[in-house]
């Protein structure tokens, strides 16, 4: 067999710089060299970020195991294509609690227990115990933050350890640093990114590759004198310049060679076809059609919230050689009276409502989902938006007076949506929901069943509350079509209305599954219809 290589991707200077679409990219370029399997460090010490709210951390991104993970697992996923596992996620709450427990059990009798070794240990420990189940051939290992945070030092010094173990031959460091364009100058400086590296060999690390992320390519001056100061090649620094997507990349550091120094640095000659990928770059960069899609949430003010249904969009577009104009909603505001919806939506060609939690924000999405239901304009709800969709429905089309989810209105006279009947004694909050991929049943004829080319779909979860059952006659007796149903024909997973060109709604979280390679299904459909909506 032979042996698993390994590389480290850091980062310095700030958070922001795109060390996690650096690593997919990568990641999509090492995916030649043979079997890669992503593993994320996060400092931490929530156990995984499901319990962290989205305007501070991002999206939570859900895995096909049912694992709440960093949501830069949703930039491996989309740029590998792979189905990443919940134990290839690090976090410091993770490794504290395995650490404590063992030592509770006995495990270290006699010892003092301490951050070095034990905690790196247990690092290390973890990671090669993944590695032992998955037997990639490559390793990709992303730490968070950057060097120089205290909270992530134990995973800086367990991956510097790392390459004493399964030596030099087989590991590389990547570095990603910050090159800034100072305008009064007219230059980009380097002493920064100097200042940065210099911080990461006091840590034992020297790296491979530095990848600057900078406005441009930076000229072969600036990275003569960086390689100088950093003790590494001109030709070992890659610029991350600014780009119009994300998807470019992969390309950008294969023109760049880096590719090439890995495959030489650990003895590997994978060469990538990127031709197809290529092809979708072209097409999101120069798209002969526009489309505008409102995004109606109250997580608005920072976009990472929605990274995947970003992502899933521009997905769509691609294949369908659109660009995909965005117009934010903060429903709180249609609630407030701040803004109105006829006046918000004008010229919008399709509304799509996204998965949330609580009342906040509720009341401005129902209004938002009856206007796009009445004038016909292309709806797509995700989770939480399917249960609103119900609820708008109940309440104005079958006349069932305020019938409500009682995660809203816990005593309603109509409770629509309530909790899953296995949430009922649930009192936990971290890793509670009903959470990962669940098989739906799509009713034949459907709008879903042909936009799947199937009699079944396999979507993501994370929710606590359903279509209470006791209402699904109600709902199909005046036209809601259940398209979707669990197996055991219980939960609704899909809902549809024939006489509207596209109301469609999913209690998953389809946006996790969508790559550029391979858009979601429902989303294609939606910015398909969108695009003839005008
Ligand atoms: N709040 C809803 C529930 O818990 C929807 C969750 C979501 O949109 N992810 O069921």
């Amino acid at each position: 067999m032979p042996q698993t290589k390994y590389v480290v991707v850091t980062g310095g200077v700030l958070s922001g710089l795109g060390k996690g679409c650096a690593t997919a990219a990568l990641g999509r370029l090492l995916k030649c060299d043979g079997k890669l399997l992503t593993v994320k460090c996060d400092g931490y010490l929530n156990v995984d970020p499901g319990t962290m709210n989205p305007v501070e951390h991002g999206e939570v991104f859900v895995l096909h195991d049912g694992g709440e993970v960093d949501m830069d697992f949703g930039h491996y996923e989309r740029f590998l294509d792979v189905e990443c596992k919940s134990r290839w996620n690090l976090t410091s709450g993770k490794i504290f609690n395995s650490v404590i427990s063992k030592e509770r059990k006995g495990e270290y009798l006699g010892k003092t227990i301490q951050i070095f070794p034990h905690v790196s240990n247990e690092i290390k420990d973890w990671i090669f115990s993944v590695v032992k189940d998955e037997q990639p051939d490559i390793v990709l290992i992303e730490i968070g933050g950057t060097v120089g945070d205290i909270e992530n030092s134990w995973f800086v010094e367990s991956a510097r350890q790392l390459k004493r173990i399964v030596g030099a031959e087989n590991m590389a460091y990547i570095h990603l640093t910050y090159v800034p364009f100072l305008h009064s100058v007219g230059e980009p400086k380097t002493k920064v990114a100097q200042r940065d590296v210099a911080l990461l060999r006091e840590k034992g690390i020297t790296p491979d590759i530095i990848i600057c992320r900078s406005k441009d390519a930076l000229p072969a001056k600036v990275k003569e004198k960086l390689a100088l100061f950093c003790d590494i090649e001109p030709t070992h620094i890659i610029t991350s310049m600014d780009i119009d997507t994300i998807y470019e990349m992969p390309l950008v550091f294969l023109k760049q060679g880096m590719l090439d120094i890995i495959n030489q640095r650990l003895g590997l000659q994978g060469k990538p076809d990127m031709s197809a990928w290529e092809v979708l770059v072209q097409k999101i960069k120069q798209p002969t059609k526009e489309v505008s899609i409102a995004i109606c949430g109250k997580y608005t003010e920072l976009k990472d919230s929605y990274a995947s249904l970003i992502e899933a969009l521009v997905h769509a577009g691609a294949h369908l050689g659109a660009k995909i104009t965005l117009r934010w909603i903060e429903t709180t505001d249609i609630e407030t009276g701040k803004i109105c919806v006829g006046e918000t939506l004008k010229g919008v060609q399709g509304v799509l409502v996204p998965g949330g939690f609580g009342s906040r924000g509720v009341e401005g999405k129902i209004l938002l989902i009856k206007h796009a239901r009445e004038n016909k304009i292309p709806f797509l709800g995700i989770c939480y938006g399917l249960q609103l969709a119900v609820v708008e429905f109940a309440q104005n089309v079958c006349g069932l007076a305020g019938a409500h989810s009682t995660e809203v209105v816990p005593q309603t006279q109509h409770p629509v949506i309530d909790l899953l009947p296995e949430q009922q004694q649930v009192s936990a909050k971290g890793g509670t929901m009903r959470l990962g991929a669940c098989k739906a049943v799509l009713e034949e004829g459907s709008l879903v069943a042909q936009l799947y080319g199937a009699s079944t779909a396999v979507e993501r979860h994370r929710h606590r509350y359903e279509v209470n059952p006791a209402y699904h006659e109600k709902l199909r007796a005046r036209g809601m079509r259940l398209s979707g149903m669990s197996e055991n024909r219980l939960l609704v997973e899909f809902i549809e209305l024939s006489d509207h060109p596209f109301f469609v709604a999913t209690q998953a979280h389809n946006e996790l599954t969508s790559r550029l390679e391979k858009p979601n299904p429902l989303f294609y459909g939606f910015v398909r219809a969108a695009l003839v909506h005008v």
